[in-house]
């Protein structure tokens, strides 16, 4: 009999995937761990149950994560992920040469553990004298950061979902996003992700109504994960100074989802997203279309 994983993002709602085979399972301190093989998205990480990254779509979450503040930032030398441990983000923030300094800050050694023995699409970065990983939680990371006076040009969160018992929700409090403030420098730029708003608004009103009540700018972008329940996926950022809609610089090198013009049109919103987001936050979203 075929076996199939299955994701729920709302008690009327399943996403479910062929699986050929499980090839690994564990549970850590933090979460069970599971790499499945499934029949349309390859090699997949799951965590708590929940899809992580698929070796087939992972490149439109993480270079739209990657390359947005990216390219909108005049010169990013130190960046910082926070979470992130399957290593596919610090791959495409790696491709670019300007990068010097790269910290990874992932709670859970076993996930990074894991994908180095079982995804070979994203497990490169691992190997880039650029990148230093840090084990430990990343709230705690970033208020010693913050106190210190270590700074980013970049900062991204690639977590699991604040719901549930998870280490992620450490990170989606005000405290938090009050020490990433303070540990980029001015002209930084941050971006979170903030789940899929068909099925879980709050999480994006929660993150925008706190970025745009920290940063000069908080602006909300989109794009579509066809192995994440909810089809749409959105991003919030927030700058201290570059306007994070608009492209500076082009991302030279091969990609398969980002270009400059989808850059542009992810901060379209349709008008069933922008009613989903505090006005404080509806008003700074109006898209710039001009050329780079
Ligand atoms: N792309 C994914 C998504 O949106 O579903 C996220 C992938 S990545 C595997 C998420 C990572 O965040 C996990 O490995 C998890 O251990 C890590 N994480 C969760 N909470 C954390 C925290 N408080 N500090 C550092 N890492 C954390």
């Amino acid at each position: 009999m075929a076996l199939w994983f299955e994701e729920s993002a709302s008690p009327g709602h399943r996403l479910q995937s062929k699986v050929l085979q499980q090839v690994y399972f564990a549970q850590s301190p933090y979460q069970t761990i599971e790499v499945i093989d499934t029949e349309e998205f390859g090699l997949s990480l799951v965590l708590d149950g929940i899809m992580q990254t698929t070796t087939r779509d992972e490149f439109i979450y993480h270079e739209m994560l990657a390359y947005v503040p990216i390219a909108s930032h005049p010169a990013p030398r130190q960046i910082l992920i926070i979470g992130g441990g399957d290593g596919g983000l610090a791959r495409d923030v790696l491709k670019f040469s300007g990068v010097q300094e790269l910290d990874l800050v992932e709670i859970d050694r076993m996930v990074v553990d894991a994908a180095k023995q079982f995804l070979p699409t994203h497990r490169v970065a691992f190997n880039d004298p650029r990148l230093t990983i840090h084990y430990e939680d990343g709230a705690r990371y970033i208020q010693r950061a913050s106190q210190s006076g270590k700074l980013y040009d970049i900062i991204l969160v690639d977590s699991t979902d604040p719901e549930g018992e998870g280490p992620g929700k450490f990170l989606y409090t005000h405290a938090f996003h009050d020490d990433i403030y303070r540990a980029l420098r001015p002209g930084g730029i941050y971006v979170q992700h903030t789940g899929a708003p068909f099925f879980n608004p709050e999480v994006l009103w929660d993150v925008s109504n706190d970025v745009v009540s920290l940063f000069a700018q908080c602006q909300v972008y989109w794009c579509t994960i066809p192995s994440y329940p909810g089809g749409l996926f959105t991003f919030t950022a927030g700058s201290k100074g570059p306007n994070v809609a608009i492209p500076q610089r082009p991302i030279d090198w091969p990609t398969s989802w980002y270009t400059p013009q989808i850059h542009r049109l992810a901060f379209e919103l349709p008008p069933f997203l922008k009613k989903l987001l505090p006005a404080s936050v509806r008003s700074q979203s109006i898209p710039n279309m001009g050329t780079p």
